[in-house]
């Protein structure tokens, strides 16, 4: 835990004025570098965290607050409505947020009008809560489809998956979780993690600290594309440059 919870007056000031509909806040408080970085002529990598936000979301905001660097947020539609003041601080400290469904089903063997809830659900929740729909889409379980494609795209999302796995889903242990992304880390990286378990938040400083010092940039999935590909909605990304 570091420091005090970041501007309480911008926070109050969103409270005061939003009443039923939510209101943009500014995003950006916690952007890594400027000018922004080329992740074709540097290393960078982007940690990614699923299924959030939970009472396990806000320490590790406290670490990437700690470390200036920002993270890709893939949300539980309900649990966003649940943990608003955990979304609104991952937008205003410049994390990208992005939509990971309404009731984490593996989409693949889900009719289309379902998944087509799934998505467009999750990111109207999302929406309410920071006043901007998300731009990016990750699938529970990471299992996609030709339909999950499609309804991503329908929605403007295009489909994140990642190379790199924590498996701290499995291990709830954080120096095996800090050694496997340390190990698989390359440059370019999308690494999977879940603020949902009390054992990640504790492997996210030594991992930070470690890839830094390996020269590493950490990015937003956006960031991370910025200068290359860019995100087209529909189709699938596993990294980046
Ligand atoms: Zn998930």
């Amino acid at each position: 835990m570091s420091g005090l919870p970041r501007p309480l007056a911008a926070l109050a000031a969103v409270t005061l004025l939003s009443g039923a509909a939510a209101v943009p806040v500014t995003a950006g408080e916690r952007t890594p570098q400027a000018p922004p970085v080329d992740c074709r002529a540097v290393k960078c990598v982007a940690l990614t965290f699923d299924d959030g936000p939970t009472r396990y979301t806000a320490p590790i905001l406290d670490t990437l607050q700690h470390r200036h660097v920002p993270a890709t947020f893939f949300l539980i539609g309900p649990h966003a409505l649940r943990y608003r003041a955990d979304v609104l601080r991952e937008y205003r400290d410049g994390d990208a947020i992005g939509d990971h469904t309404v009731t984490h089903p593996r989409l693949i063997r889900l009719p289309l009008a379902r998944v087509k809830y799934e998505i467009g659900t999750a990111a109207r929740q999302i929406a309410s809560v920071t006043g901007r729909r998300p731009t990016l889409f990750r699938p529970p379980f990471g299992a996609w489809n030709a339909r999950v494609r499609a309804a991503a795209g329908a929605e403007g999302m295009p489909v994140i998956m990642w190379s790199v796995t924590a498996r701290d889903w499995k291990y709830r242990d954080p120096p095996r979780i800090e050694h496997r992304v340390l190990r698989l880390v390359r440059p370019g990286a999308i690494v999977v993690l879940h603020d949902r378990y009390a054992t990640t938040p504790p492997a996210i400083s030594s991992i930070v600290r470690a890839l830094q010092a390996r020269g590493y940039h950490l990015v937003t999935v956006p960031q991370l594309f910025a200068t290359s590909t860019g995100l087209r909605p529909g189709m699938v990304y596993h990294h980046g440059p």
